[in-house]
């Protein structure tokens, strides 16, 4: 065995834990660590693997200097680890941003089949004992406009399967003019933002929570969407503004929405998750097996590549 100490903080698919131990490395899993517990520990390893529970701030990484070398997030973002304070003590910090991007794509097609059919109300309403038959007429997405704002992984195989289902693709990127052989080869049509949420039935955003992409979806920007759409967040709480898609959907310029993320989370919006033209789930978009699958075997790689 090498002497490389690795602490898993949060649990990941098995197969990275093999991968690591199988490296030669010591893998303890202390899935349940608290903050205060991690500060004490982090001296004693050279990696530490997280998820979104475990915060890696500043103070954990303070404590784990000399050894610490890496921080590996499992998964996508890295707002529970404090990348600054890691740069400046020469802390890799890397994550799995790639693994998940299909999972979120289905996940989409999954809201927009239920937007469109009116599935989770029909299913609500028979929990109910209702047979709401008459009051469930949706509409086909063959035919109809899609609108894709960010253009990157997700975006991208979200263009792909939409336009498998019969639709036009428009997409939207800052980065688009070096994106155009992925526009070309998911079928859709690159236009500007003002053309794609005047001409679009269906919106979803793919873009990251930046200062420029913050309630990028406002009230003026949801007043130029098309009177009767959609809109769906499968990215980050933030990009769509809550309380104006609370009066969107209420005067019916917004025929419905689709959320995975909040502004706050977990969400206690109920004036938002309680209409019933929204369909909402607990930020499950990564949550798929292959997803988590991916994420573990993506860090351990990373993992490996760094600590040889
Ligand atoms: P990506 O980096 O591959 O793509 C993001 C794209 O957004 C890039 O092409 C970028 O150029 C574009 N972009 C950035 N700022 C923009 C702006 N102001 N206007 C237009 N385009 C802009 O990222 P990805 O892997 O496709 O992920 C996209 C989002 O999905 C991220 O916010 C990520 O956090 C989120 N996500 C959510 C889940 C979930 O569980 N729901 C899981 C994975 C990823």
């Amino acid at each position: 065995m090498k002497d490389v100490k690795v602490l898993v903080c949060d649990p990941i698919d098995e197969v990275g834990v093999k991968m690591l131990r199988e490296a030669g490395y010591q893998v303890d899993l202390k899935t349940d660590i608290t903050g205060a517990d991690l500060v004490k520990t982090a001296v004693a390893y050279d990696a530490l693997v997280v998820r979104s529970r475990t915060k890696v701030t500043k103070e954990v990484l303070q404590a784990g200097k000399p050894r610490l070398k890496i921080i590996a997030r499992s998964g996508v973002g890295l707002d529970n680890v404090d990348s600054e304070a890691a740069k400046t003590l020469g802390i890799q910090v890397v994550n799995s941003s790639e693994a998940p991007s299909n999972a979120v794509a289905e996940l989409v097609i999954g809201y927009m089949l239920s937007l469109s059919r009116n599935i989770a109300r029909g299913d609500a309403s028979m929990k109910r004992g209702e047979w709401a038959k008459n009051k469930l007429t949706g509409f086909e997405l063959s035919g109809k406009t899609m609108g894709i704002v960010g253009f990157g992984r997700i975006g991208f195989l979200v263009g792909k399967k939409t336009k498998a289902l019969g639709m036009r693709v428009l997409c939207y990127d800052v980065l688009i003019d070096k994106m155009m052989n992925l526009v070309q080869e998911a079928g859709a049509e690159a236009v500007p933002l003002d053309k794609l949420l005047t001409e679009s039935d269906i919106i979803t955003v793919h873009v990251p929570l930046l200062p420029q992409t913050k309630y990028m979806f406002n009230a003026v920007t949801i007043a130029k969407m098309k009177k009767g759409s959609y809109i769906i967040n499968a990215a980050r709480g933030g990009i769509i503004e809550e309380k104006a898609l609370i009066d969107a959907l209420k005067t019916g310029h917004l025929a419905g929405a689709a959320l995975d993320v909040y502004e706050e989370e977990p969400t206690r919006n109920l004036d938002l998750i309680k209409m019933e033209n929204v369909v909402c789930t607990p930020h499950i978009g990564a949550e798929s097996k292959e997803a988590q699958l991916g994420n573990s075997t993506i860090v351990a790689e990373k993992l490996i590549k760094t600590l040889g």
